[in-house]
């Protein structure tokens, strides 16, 4: 059953993606915007990576909370029942959940000092941070629209 299982971890961290781009933009940018909002205090005054606030916790952290709980329960679930395929599910939500806090986090924001990750970026990170700062601080109304992480319109590919 690996190859299923391992499947099944790959679709849960790119269905990952989804979610998070669906979030942002329908839930972070809507009603739970109240959460969010201090994750953008500094757009349009300094331009990324270096603009969150260093060292502290934004609200907007409680999202991680909030993504963490269903990897938690399945986790616990695929244990107790012994269900494979829920532990698999979950280490794919938790490995998404890792990749976006190093990629948005550290990489992006810089809220943790992890030189490494300053440099030798590729053509595809140096893409990410593009295409994230276009979220933050948008060149024109289409460049806002911009809310996945991994995933973005391929001009972003371009310098
Ligand atoms: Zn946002
Ligand atoms: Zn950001």
């Amino acid at each position: 059953m690996i190859p299923i299982n391992l499947s099944l971890l790959v679709l849960a961290y790119f269905f990952m993606e989804f979610v998070a781009w669906s979030n942002h933009k329908y839930i972070m940018h809507g009603f739970l915007w109240k959460w969010h909002k201090d994750h953008h205090l500094k757009d349009w005054q300094v331009s990324l990576p270096e603009k969150t606030e260093e060292w502290k916790f934004e609200k907007n952290d409680r999202f991680f909370i909030v993504y963490a709980l269903p990897a938690m329960v399945l986790m616990v679930l695929g244990f107790m029942y012994t269900y494979d395929y829920l532990v698999f599910i979950s280490i794919g939500i938790s490995l998404y959940g890792i990749t976006y806090f190093v990629v948005h986090d550290i990489i992006i924001h810089k809220r943790l000092n992890v030189p490494f990750l300053f440099k030798n970026h590729n053509f595809y990170t140096r893409a990410i941070v593009r295409a994230h700062t276009a979220h933050h601080w948008p060149q024109n109304k289409t460049d806002f629209h911009n809310y996945g992480l991994l995933v973005f319109p391929i001009r972003f590919f371009k310098p």
